[in-house]
């Protein structure tokens, strides 16, 4: 392959029902052709202001120390967890899954004393577990996934939050698959830092991973006694530029900031709450399709996270193939299992803009037809009607905030 003889891109359309990224909203990647400025100018300064309020606003959080960090969600994880622990400090973490199994590395690395909890995939954390380990070593930190995405498990916090604050320890949350998709309330729940990612329940490409310390978190970290462990990721000196200094400390990526406040904006002008209804109503009909399948899914009902839903695989199905043709037949992206659960599940993502009654229902459409070319009894057209009894069962106001959002 010669350099000059390689062509411009032409990408295909994917829906995108994986475990993110998520659709795009289509204003947002008009917002991306926007001319670009420099990162100091005025206009960008307006913009980095609003996206501030707008970041504040999905993470229901007064927090000042509100930005979106450069880098993907694993970024937004490591600035957490290198921003509060210094070499020899004890945490928790919390794991059910991938994820956990990451933040727990990410505290080795950074020179954490860890202590993990370690609960099997596809269930909660308890609260017992989280009250047992903070009485025999109680940890500086504990940190915790919301939504697994490896498993689809919405982890309830306000139980675990306030065990974690009766030791007068500090609650770190991933909020990556949930952030958008469904209530974090950052105050509420008392987090003290939570970190997300732009690409799931946002609907924006991947890039940055919006975060947020508590106002007793920031003393933590301005009271430390050696510097973050990472130059980049060092929220004292980030604060020097997206607070009212505006010094320079990197190059922020503007056309990706550009996206965010589009997003984020498009999120405010549905309202959180139609939102999050949203999200959570296309997952029950999502559900009631799969099960008219007669497919089995991993986490039992009361733990379901609305954004990823986990499908047990039924034997004799290779599960690549019909990921394979529904990609192919269907240009419908979902997932496989990871970890534990390779080759096991299918993970399926009804993520921001991919959570609509019109996409679940070609997906639900592309999943009966590759189910049926496995030999499973499946009869065609079972889901969809399963799918619209759950719309029918809505009220009238209900359907009028969907039809609103052209649905
Ligand atoms: C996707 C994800 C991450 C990592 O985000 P990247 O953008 O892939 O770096 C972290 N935590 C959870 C729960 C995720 O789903």
């Amino acid at each position: 392959m010669k350099a000059q003889d390689i062509r411009p891109l032409g990408i295909s359309q994917r829906h995108l029902h994986g475990p993110g990224p998520s659709d795009v909203y289509t204003s947002v990647l008009e917002v991306m052709k926007q001319p670009l400025v420099g990162h100091l100018d005025p206009e960008f300064s307006r913009v980095m202001e609003e996206v501030g309020v707008l970041l504040q606003f999905v993470f229901e959080t007064e927090n000042k120390l509100t930005i979106p960090i450069s880098g993907t969600g694993s970024a937004g994880m490591e600035a957490a967890i290198f921003n509060l622990i210094e070499p020899g400090d004890s945490v928790l973490v919390c794991t059910n899954g991938y994820f956990g199994s990451r933040m727990a590395e990410v505290v080795r690395r950074c020179g954490g004393v860890l202590q993990e909890i370690k609960s099997p995939w596809g269930r909660i954390v308890d609260v017992s577990q989280v009250e047992e380990a903070m009485k025999n070593n109680p940890a500086k930190v504990v940190c915790i996934v919301h939504a697994e995405t490896s498993t689809g498990v919405l982890q309830p916090l306000a139980e675990i939050s306030q065990v974690v604050h009766e030791h007068g320890s500090l609650l770190l949350v991933d909020a990556v698959t949930s952030l958008g998709g469904m209530s974090v309330g950052v105050d509420e729940q008392m987090i003290d830092v939570c970190y997300s990612g732009t690409q799931k329940c946002l609907s924006c490409p991947p890039g940055l991973a919006p975060i947020t310390f508590s106002p007793r978190a920031r003393e933590v970290v301005q009271g430390r006694k050696v510097p973050v462990q990472s130059w980049y990721l060092d929220t004292n000196l980030l604060m020097q530029y997206w607070g009212q200094a505006r010094v320079y400390h990197h190059t922020a990526p503007i056309s990706m900031i550009f996206a965010l406040h589009e997003s984020l904006r498009t999120i405010a002008q549905e309202g959180l709450a139609a939102c999050f209804l949203r999200h959570r109503q296309n997952h029950v009909a999502l559900v009631a399709g799969l099960e008219a399948m007669g497919l089995e899914l991993l986490v039992a009902p009361q733990y379901r996270a609305p954004s990823l839903t986990t499908v047990v695989v039924p034997d004799g199905v290779d599960e690549a193939r019909v990921r394979g043709n529904l990609l192919q037949e269907h240009h419908i992206e979902i997932g496989g299992g990871m970890g534990d659960l390779k080759g096991r599940v299918w993970r399926i993502g009804l993520m921001g803009h991919s959570s609509r009654r019109h996409s679940l229902k070609r997906l639900l459409n592309g999943l009966e037809k590759a189910l049926i070319q496995e030999n499973l009894p499946v009869t065609e057209g079972h889901a969809l009607e399963a799918m619209d009894e759950i719309y029918q069962a809505r009220n009238d106001q209900e359907l009028k905030t969907h039809e609103q959002f052209g649905e």
